[in-house]
């Protein structure tokens, strides 16, 4: 957990209140914060996992504060949920799942409030191995022209990143979700206006990732 950092009102920009830190510092904060969900997610793999900061002494500290370390957008998919791949505990993750980790304004906006209100260093995007929504998307586009003319959110955004990596000729299951990663980052920067500003103000940091099931370990993308 972080403790440098005070009770945040909601939507309110403290960077005038000196609650940020400097570029520089914010980005050690994030590759520490980074670092840590790594060495969780080693200890997970191994077979090792602390389960750590879940005690009551914890959840009676986090009562009227939270400062969590990173904001994590993964898929819903019941095998891939943050806190545990990483070893995480109570108020570390600020997490927000859907299927295929697809954005929407509500997926966008809880992205923002970490950002704006918690004041996260780090955002994550999680992809992962055997991704139901990809091959859901893979078969769909079976019978269609394009991803576009689905009626399903999570096969148009989803489908939309297929498309893309069978342009650049790559056509497995583990490639789609890669792309799909890229993708997503892409397309969050581009809807979020805040996103934007906090990275040319090195504010935050994105990091690209994708679980795999077989290992338990966490592949990274981009960082
Ligand atoms: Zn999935």
């Amino acid at each position: 957990m972080q403790t440098d950092q005070g009770n945040a009102v909601p939507g309110m920009d403290s960077a005038d209140n000196g609650q940020w830190h400097g570029g520089l510092e914010r980005e050690l904060t994030a590759t520490a914060a980074w670092s840590r969900m790594l060495a969780g997610n080693h200890r997970f793999a191994e077979g090792k996992a602390e389960h750590p900061w879940q005690d009551r002494e914890t959840r009676e500290s986090l009562i009227d504060v939270q400062t969590p370390d990173a904001a994590v957008l993964s898929c819903s998919d019941s095998r891939v949920p943050p806190e545990i791949i990483f070893d995480e505990g109570l108020g570390d993750l600020f997490t927000i799942r859907s299927a295929g980790q697809t954005l929407d304004d509500a997926v966008v906006s809880s992205i923002e409030f970490a950002l704006n209100a918690l004041h996260v260093s780090l955002i994550v995007v999680l992809g992962h191995q055997n991704c139901g929504a990809v091959a859901a998307a893979v078969k769909e586009l079976e019978t269609l022209d394009h991803a576009c003319d689905s009626d399903s959110i999570i096969v148009r955004s989803v489908g939309a990143s297929v498309e893309q990596a069978r342009q650049a000729e790559l056509d497995t299951p583990q490639d789609f979700e890669r792309v799909h990663v890229a993708r997503t980052i892409e397309e969050l920067v581009s809807r979020s206006q805040d996103i934007r500003r906090a990275l040319a103000q090195e504010k935050v940091m994105i990091v690209g990732a994708r679980y795999k099931l077989t290992t338990g370990n966490v592949e990274v993308l981009s960082f």
